[in-house]
């Protein structure tokens, strides 16, 4: 069994809208409450109360307010979850020697949505090809919502969760599904091996020349996003006209978002659907972009260029496209090779003589003593495919398994497989 989460967006009528609207809010007051109850009774007596303290009252809140009723008492329930592994963290990262903010309250228009933790209480009807309806709530009170969207795991999936939440005005739900590894598995179309070295100048160069151009969302987006922003910096904080502009730079946003989460699904599937074998670097964005802002006393240099370039390094989407070449490679049979790039230098080495060649950022070429010469990212490409021939070299493909929630039982786990273990 494996878990995928599919997200559908919610087209609610009027009527189903303030519904859910209202029910957000409920859920609103209900963490407000939780927190404030937490906070108060620390002041007063010096003792804490746990989540299920909590939620142990809930009944008695559901008898004292009936509009509480029709959220269904698991939702509500993880509303004061989610509290509860708010203060977690807050605790987790003071005891690490942090300095977090404690929790807040939360103003219902920030109030992101709410989330059935189990199948209870709604329904996936998947109907057609892109159509959906997401039915909330249960016997003649229950609201069938038209949504769009859908998965290709076919009819055996089993629900196991659902997230409704609101992003720039509109609504989506985001459902998980558990389904079997067969629905999962993806065709392939060739049994090639590839190195790939992700970039800036090309979004990807291959160890044989090939590449594919940086489509640059951000870039051509960027004067639009200045104009709306210069717009608003002359608006009054706070006003109508203020408002309608931060939506609008929001909305650009999202807008580069998809296009760029869309082009890199279309991208790795692809990859996944020809190879055998795929190579390519670790991924250590965080180190990459680090800023090069220094400190008041010792301030950094070329600042600007650094952030310009961090811009970039972050819009490629590279933990993004790592991500899906991770559970695609999976799924596709095809073995993904991460290099581990403190010892192989893939940029640095020969990848005929395997001498490192020192060469900065805006050295374009390898050129090594021995008589090779190439193009520098073709050259890396090349190396790490070498790499990812030689047995017992690389790191795990999937560091991390899917970060899970507590509270959910053991069984679900996925597993973590270590693909670079097989040998070629
Ligand atoms: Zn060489």
């Amino acid at each position: 069994m494996q878990r995928r989460k599919v997200t559908f967006k919610l087209y609610p009528n009027s009527k189903e809208l303030a519904r859910i609207e209202r029910w957000c809010k409920l859920h609103c007051e209900l963490y407000n409450a939780a927190l404030a109850e937490r906070i108060d009774c620390y002041r007063k007596t010096g003792k804490s109360i746990s989540y299920f303290d909590q939620q142990n009252t809930l009944p008695e809140i559901k008898a004292a307010r009936a509009e509480f009723v029709d959220l269904g008492s698991h939702a509500l329930q993880q509303t004061l979850r989610k509290l509860d592994l708010a203060f977690q963290s807050f605790f987790r990262r003071v005891k690490a020697g942090q300095t977090p903010g404690f929790p807040r309250f939360k103003a219902a228009s920030r109030f992101s949505g709410f989330c059935y933790p189990d199948p209870a209480g709604w329904k996936l009807q998947q109907s057609g090809k892109r159509d959906a309806n997401i039915r909330l709530g249960s016997g003649k009170d229950a609201m069938s919502i038209r949504a769009r969207g859908q998965h290709r795991f076919g009819d055996g999936v089993i629900s196991n969760d659902l997230t409704i939440s609101r992003k720039n005005g509109d609504w989506y739900a985001s459902v998980t599904l558990r389904v079997s590894d067969e629905a999962c598995a993806r065709e392939r179309a060739g049994s090639e091996h590839r190195g790939i070295d992700f970039g800036i100048n090309d979004w990807a160069t291959f160890d044989d020349g090939q590449i594919i151009e940086n489509p640059r969302w951000i870039r051509s987006e960027l004067p639009r996003l200045a104009d709306l922003q210069r717009l608003r910096a002359k608006k009054r904080k706070g006003s109508i006209r203020y408002r309608r502009l931060s939506c609008q730079i929001a909305k650009t946003h999202e807008r580069i978002g998809n296009l760029r989460r869309e082009y890199i699904h279309q991208q790795t599937s692809y990859l996944v659907s020809q190879c055998d074998v795929l190579a390519t670097e670790e991924l250590k964005v965080k180190n990459m972009s680090r800023s090069a802002a220094g400190t008041v006393e010792k301030p950094g240099k070329r600042v600007k260029q650094k952030s310009g370039l961090n811009r970039e390094l972050l819009s490629l989407g590279l933990s993004m496209a790592h991500q899906m070449l991770g559970y695609k490679a999976e799924e596709a049979g095809c073995r993904l090779h991460l290099s581990n790039t403190r010892q192989l230098k893939p940029s640095q080495r020969c990848a005929k003589c395997w001498a490192l060649v020192p060469k900065t950022l805006k050295d374009r070429m390898h050129v090594c003593p021995c008589g090779h010469t190439m193009q520098r990212d073709q050259n890396s490409a090349a190396v790490v495919l070498i790499d990812a021939h030689t047995p017992g070299t690389g790191v795990a493909a999937r560091p991390k398994p899917l970060s899970r929630q507590r509270y959910k039982q053991k069984s679900l786990t996925r597993e973590t497989p270590t693909t670079t273990a097989h040998a070629v």
